[in-house]
């Protein structure tokens, strides 16, 4: 099954649930525009590639399409449609005046030069170019993409506009037009999430055995901002291996002995020599046994597909937040749901960085810019009120929270196309 048919599945559910009108249903389970395109590049040894790289732009009724683009060898059209949907979703959850788009190449970044990672993302800029804008669609980071790569998308974007248009994309670095707080957005909204729900549960941050799949952006911020509050982090995994370390990781360590070796899976002597307990039982693991250890929190912050019908029964986490988008399966979230596991749903849990690029769109306009603080206070209360709606769509329809994000999500959208009158 392709990851967009997940997302029909999930769309289909929370509409029979909430009763939606089934024409909207239909609309909003079609991309409105599928871009492909072929990118030649010249490789650093004179000879030419050609990368298939796609943008979908599934809705814009809220508001200009909006959502990244991912550098990964496995992305293709389906999954690129898929988290195209899913932002539509994720800025009607946020309330955002956004609509929902994605791009995505095939590539391996990690084996391109510096140089040649610049020609691919320029020339896919340039193909891309008559469908986005800063009033259209504005990408942004995703998997294996970051503030250097937005800066060349801006910038060739501007050479084909013939005036400076940096808010053609977000996640820009700070001398660019960037916001403060967006390279840390993503699990810092996940935080908040994560926060009001052990701080309405009457749960102490100390008792959380903490999991992270995925160690990049996502998982190391929050990794970071869990141990501050006196979560345990007791086991990482990366692309390439894991470990565990009940005593509790300390993720600033870690991060520094991932630089030097490139992935956490080496770092296991590192940690019993930073924490200097003798003969310290740091375990390597593999994805499986990784993922079905006990703990309080399983944090997703890799790819989709991670909790599937196969490994779903034998998840011993209490709560699964997903900030990576689409980790766990349909067939997965009714088995975990059986099994009384909480699951914070991607469209919910990992909106904080498109509220962050949001807000950097407002910076852009305006010319201002914001402090740190000022915009995390306005992405906690953004959150906070996402969670609020959600929770009580879940008491309402009685339902899970996924179910409820869709609902709320599907509510804001209908508004929006009654009030347009027409499709
Ligand atoms: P990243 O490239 O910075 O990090 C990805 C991490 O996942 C890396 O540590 C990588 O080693 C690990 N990984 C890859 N394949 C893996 C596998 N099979 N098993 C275990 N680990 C694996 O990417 P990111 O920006 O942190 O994004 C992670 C997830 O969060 C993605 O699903 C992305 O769509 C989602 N997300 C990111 C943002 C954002 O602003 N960066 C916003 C919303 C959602």
């Amino acid at each position: 099954m392709s990851l967009f048919e997940n997302t029909l599945k999930q769309i289909e559910k929370a509409s029979k649930l909430m009763n939606l009108d089934q024409e909207i249903k239909e609309v909003l389970s079609h991309p409105q525009r599928k871009i492909q395109v072929s990118v030649p590049v010249r490789m650093d040894n004179g000879s030419l590639r050609i990368f298939n790289g796609f943008r979908v732009q599934h809705n814009n009724y809220l508001g200009p399409y909006k959502g990244g683009i991912r550098y990964h060898e496995q992305v293709d059209i389906e999954e690129v449609k898929a988290l195209s949907a899913w932002m539509t979703l994720k800025c009607a959850v946020l309330g955002l005046p956004l609509g929902g788009g994605k791009g995505g190449i095939i590539v391996n970044p990690k084996i391109l030069s510096e140089n040649e990672l610049e020609r691919l993302t320029r020339k896919y800029t340039e193909l891309i170019s008559p469908v986005i804008g800063p009033e259209t669609d504005v990408p942004a980071p995703d998997v294996n993409t970051n503030p250097q790569i937005m800066e060349w998308i801006a910038d060739e974007y501007s050479k084909i506009a013939e005036k400076e248009t940096p808010g053609v994309v977000t996640g820009k670095p700070l001398k660019k037009g960037g916001s403060k707080g967006r390279d840390t957005a993503t699990a810092q909204g996940g935080y908040y999430i994560l926060s009001e729900f052990v701080r309405e549960n009457n749960l102490n941050p100390k008792d959380f055995k903490v999991v992270i799949q995925g160690f990049g952006n996502a998982g190391s911020v929050a990794a970071k901002l869990l141990v501050k509050d006196g979560y345990r982090l007791i086991g990482v995994f990366d692309s390439q291996g894991g470990l565990f370390y009940e005593q509790g990781i300390n993720p600033d360590e870690l991060l520094k002995c991932k630089a030097e070796k490139k992935t956490v899976k080496k770092c296991g002597v590192h940690i019993e020599k930073i924490h200097d307990i003798k003969g310290a039982v740091c375990r390597e693991v593999t994805s499986e046994e990784f993922l079905e250890q006990k703990c309080d929190v399983l944090i997703l912050a890799a790819l989709e597909n991670q909790i599937t019908s196969e490994n779903a029964e034998r998840i011993q986490a209490n709560v699964v937040l997903e900030l990576a988008n689409g980790p766990v399966t349909p067939e997965a979230d009714e088995i975990l749901a059986k099994k009384g596991v909480t699951v914070i749903p991607d469209i919910l849990a990992n909106a904080g960085g498109v509220t962050v690029s949001y807000f950097e769109m407002l910076q852009n306009k305006s010319g201002e810019y914001w402090p740190l603080e000022q915009v995390n206070e306005q992405l906690e209360q953004k959150m906070v009120v996402a969670w609020q709606e959600v929770k009580l769509n879940s008491e309402k329809y009685n339902c899970t929270l996924r179910e409820a994000a869709f609902i709320t999500a599907l509510i804001h959208l209908e508004i929006k196309i009654r009030e347009k009158g027409e499709f």
